[in-house]
């Protein structure tokens, strides 16, 4: 078994991706447990992002490093919460906020006018200085709905309108949203790629 480092500080994503790589030779270990810091987030897109947390997990640990950025874009807002989706109200992980926030950005904008979507992306390196990272991205498109709607789910869940869908993403069941949204196919993506033959792996 070959053991990658999760360089996420979200303990839940732990689980998810373990599943991702089950049947892989790869056995993913939280970066806390190898006592890998948070990175400094410092990069202009979320692809940026993620291969500096990657790359930070790599150096410390040795180990080959998986890291994802998400967040939500709004069309009408030229792309904002995006990468400040976490904290787009101020502070850290303040979901009620960060969803008044945003129905406060979307007053009075009509619905065909709210379209947005979740973004998930993917970073695998084998090696801090891989030049050829596996990258992998998914998009859960839908629109901003004008109140919040549901209890399932975290952060935008309860704004978030998915096309085709009459129930907002905080009450679709939770199965159901793990086979739909930006990070599910994200890991399909990965997953298929991880699966593809390396005639010439990287050292
Ligand atoms: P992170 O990738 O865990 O840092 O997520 C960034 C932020 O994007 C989260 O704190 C949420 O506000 C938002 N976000 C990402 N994915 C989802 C989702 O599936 N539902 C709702 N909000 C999400």
């Amino acid at each position: 078994m070959q053991r990658i480092v999760l360089a996420s500080s979200n303990r839940g994503k732990l689980a998810e991706f373990n599943a991702l790589l089950a049947g892989s030779h790869f056995k993913v270990i939280p970066q806390a447990e190898l006592g890998v810091e948070d990175a400094e987030e410092t990069g202009l897109s979320f692809v940026e992002n993620a291969l500096l947390k990657a790359r930070h997990a790599a150096q410390i640990t040795g180990l080959p490093a998986l890291a994802d950025d998400s967040g939500l874009c709004v069309a009408h807002l030229l792309g904002a919460p995006g990468l400040y989706s976490a904290r787009y109200h101020g502070r850290h992980g303040d979901s009620a906020a960060n969803n008044a926030r945003l129905l406060g950005e979307l007053e009075g904008v009509p619905a065909e006018q709210r379209g947005a979507f979740f973004i998930s992306v993917l970073a695998l390196l084998r090696h801090a200085n891989d030049p050829a990272p596996i990258l992998a991205e998914g998009r859960w498109h839908g629109r901003i709905l004008e109140a919040p709607r549901g209890t399932h789910g975290f952060g935008y869940d309860p704004l978030f309108l998915p096309h085709e869908q009459w129930l907002s993403a905080a009450e679709l069941a939770p199965s159901l949203k793990n086979r739909l949204s930006h990070r599910a196919q994200a890991m399909a993506q990965l997953h298929a790629r991880i699966a593809e033959p390396q005639p010439d792996p990287c050292p």
